[in-house]
């Protein structure tokens, strides 16, 4: 993982279902989502960001990321689940 370098990074409108890289859950087609295009590992895939979870990450990055800088899967949805635990 530690090797994929996003190449490309633009907002598109969804042709068909994608779900969130961050947040993990399912967007139905026709919204605009965060398109990053990473290659590494001699392989190219697109990962899709929804608007929420792009809110979240100019807020919180540094939260968010790990120690290498990255956004794992699910990053965004396990940042929630930690803060709302500390608030209780
Ligand atoms: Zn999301």
């Amino acid at each position: 993982m530690s090797d994929y370098e996003a190449i490309k990074t633009e907002i598109v409108k969804t042709r068909k279902h994608h779900w969130c890289h961050c947040c993990l859950e399912t967007f139905p087609k026709g919204v605009k989502m965060q398109k990053q295009t990473l290659v590494g590992d001699g392989s190219i895939s697109d990962i899709y960001v929804c608007e929420s979870c792009q809110n979240i990450l100019s807020e919180h990055l540094i939260e968010i990321e790990n120690n290498e800088g990255e956004i794992e899967e699910g990053a965004v949805r396990e940042w929630k689940l930690e803060t709302q635990e500390s608030e209780k």
